[in-house]
């Protein structure tokens, strides 16, 4: 606990009742007989107090704890930014691990494997999720020297995870999630192409293929790519990268899975090379790291970032708030670093050579319907490009503040920054963006920089319950229109959307779109809009109805490659038996 006393005039957060629900379930601390006796008000004060006694550590800081904590509690209690789950949970209490995102190396070898088993175990027990690469196993039928038998290839150890995981739950609530990757020249790659073919198996996993750009290549010329074999690095058969490229698409239309990354283009951007390949990302895809590299993310809600037109001026982002937030997040996030302890001294060691942060934004949808800009739309994609440039523009300047205050990443000077003389840096990363699955629920948004996936649904969240949710502006925009009625909301519940209610208002009918109005392209282009100015990744799923083609989603990862995105994962309506969001209708 935190010696920062709460202050007297601390006022108490407002909490939107899906909210209530969920940090009661998850977040608020409880004692041993599962009796809550934090207050929503203490939880953020537990999480505020502890990351800004960091502070004085840093005798050149420019602020004191107090404030600071006083900072950071306005900061989340107005819901303008919150960090990633782990951080609200664990921060100021003893368990202390802080990050979401960790990747762990799987090394060759029974002890390596059972290695990695137990230390996703123990990260999974603190809150957080794991990426591996299963590339460097050797493949199914290959010889074991030290027996003379043979090998059962990276799907079976990949079982082994899966079930680990599914005895793991964390904090009796949340249970892990990993992502499993494995490079489109293995062996078995057909194998893990297919491995989720059935409804239901490997469950705790999300499976993307990593591919290359020798690759990406072969699919454009129809050619035939090498398989090499881990082990040895000798090409051991070949096979035609169109016909893989198509039963992959075919695999993601049934079900979802696998998605892709592209592996050349992560560690194209990797920042500090000289310590290795990054080989995997965390579970949701947008955090590539080293291995035994964790980074904590946070995510500014971009919805509280509009100025309302005031003397006729035309309404706007309000780009003086998001530069404060943007410095106070990062300076939150950095401190994160050292509140947060490591279940691994080789985690801990990696972190603090790199620091990797990741700053990002969730409430995008919220911002463009203020902004009356369709999502679908060019405008909205200059917007977004425009928004994420300013953020990560301005979280390098805050990175490059606390450089000064206390010093730069300790690998500074062997990164791509240090060598091209552009720091220094306090971050060797500074931003990411997370889905913000729970994070968007707390803060009462519109999740990452996702559309809104319909106007009003039903959300089943942590196993079975179910919580209905209407977009905000939406019912303002609708009330400001005069077309609101009790039977027109109960209408929209039922199928999500409005586009084809022509009895409506044509501009909002265009504006308040939802992903199934909107064509894949756009999904695509919005990502690559903040690819374009994130460092790590950008979660993003493109959301498709049920009636969506094989070609559809062929094109989704073909263009994925050619807009220069890190990866990206479909979800095609009904094509799970659980999924997370459904319309009325479709639950
Ligand atoms: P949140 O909103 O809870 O902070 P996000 O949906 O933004 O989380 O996910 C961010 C990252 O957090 C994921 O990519 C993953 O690394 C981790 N994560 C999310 N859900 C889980 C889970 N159930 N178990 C473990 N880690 C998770």
């Amino acid at each position: 606990m935190s010696k920062l006393k709460m202050p007297a005039s601390l006022s108490d957060p407002i909490i939107n009742e899906n909210a209530k629900i969920v940090l009661k379930r998850r977040y608020q601390r409880k004692d041993t007989e599962g009796v809550t006796y934090e207050t929503t008000k203490e939880l953020f004060w537990r999480v505020a107090a502890a990351i800004a006694e960091e502070e004085d550590k840093y005798k050149e800081s420019s602020f004191k704890s107090t404030k600071l904590a006083r900072e950071f509690y306005e900061l989340m209690t107005s819901y303008r930014f919150l960090p990633n789950s782990p951080t609200l949970m664990n921060a100021g209490t003893d368990i202390g691990q802080l990050a979401a995102c960790f990747v762990l190396p799987i090394e060759d070898d029974i002890e390596g494997i059972f290695d990695a088993v137990k230390h996703a175990a123990m990260i999974h027990k603190s809150g957080g999720g794991t990426g591996f690469s299963f590339s460097r196993l050797r493949a199914k039928d290959s010889v074991v020297g030290s027996t003379g038998g043979v090998a059962s290839g990276p799907l079976s150890f990949l079982k082994i995870f899966n079930c680990a995981t599914e005895q793991i739950k964390q904090g009796g609530t949340r249970r892990g999630a990993n992502m499993g990757i494995l490079r489109v020249d293995h062996p078995d790659i057909m194998d893990f192409i297919k491995a989720k073919e059935r409804d239901g198996e490997l469950n705790n996993f999300n499976l993307s293929i990593g591919l290359t750009e020798a690759f990406m290549k072969a699919v454009e010329k129809k050619a035939d790519f090498d398989l090499i074999a881990p082990n040895s690095g000798e090409k051991v058969g070949s096979l035609n990268a169109r016909d893989v490229f198509n039963i992959l698409v075919q695999k993601a239309w049934e079900s979802g899975d696998p998605g892709i990354v592209f592996l050349d283009r992560i560690n194209r951007d990797n920042p500090t090379p000289k310590l290795g390949d990054m080989e995997s990302t965390n579970p949701c895809g947008e955090q590539p790291l080293l291995p035994y590299e964790a980074c904590n993310l946070g995510s500014i809600n971009l919805g509280k970032c509009f100025a309302k037109g005031k003397n006729g001026h035309d309404s706007e982002v309000d780009w003086d708030e998001l530069k404060r937030i943007v410095h106070l997040a990062v300076r939150f996030l950095d401190n994160v670093i050292d509140a947060s302890q490591y279940p691994l001294p080789q985690i801990t060691e990696t972190v603090e050579m790199n620091r990797k942060i990741g700053l990002g934004v969730m409430g995008w949808a919220d911002l463009l319907y203020q902004l009356k800009i369709p999502y679908n739309s060019q405008s909205a994609v200059d917007m977004g490009e425009r928004v994420m440039k300013f953020v990560q523009d301005e979280a390098r300047s805050a990175s490059k503040t606390l450089a000064t205050e206390r010093g730069h990443f300790p690998t500074y000077v062997e990164s791509i920054f240090g060598e091209a003389n552009l720091g220094p840096y306090r971050n060797a990363t500074t931003t990411t963006i997370a889905p913000t699955g729970t994070l968007s629920i707390i803060a009462g948004c519109s999740s990452g920089v996702e559309p809104l996936f319909a106007l009003s649904f039903v959300r089943n969240v942590m196993d079975n319950d179910k919580l209905v949710e209407t977009n905000s502006f939406f019912e303002t925009a609708v009330k400001d229109a005069g077309a609101y009625s009790a039977n027109l909301m109960e209408e929209i519940a039922k199928i999500g959307t409005i586009k084809k209610m022509e009895h409506l208002p044509e501009e909002l009918r265009t504006v308040f779109v939802t992903s199934m109005d909107i064509e894949p392209i756009w999904h695509l282009k919005m990502q690559a809009a903040f690819q374009k100015h994130t460092d790590n990744a950008v979660s993003k799923t493109v959301n498709l109805p049920s009636n969506a083609t094989k070609e559809d989603i062929w094109n989704i990862y073909w263009k994925a490659y050619e807009y220069g995105c890190k990866g990206v994962t479909v979800y095609r309506d009904g094509s799970k038996t659980s999924q997370v969001l459904c319309t009325g209708e479709s639950d």
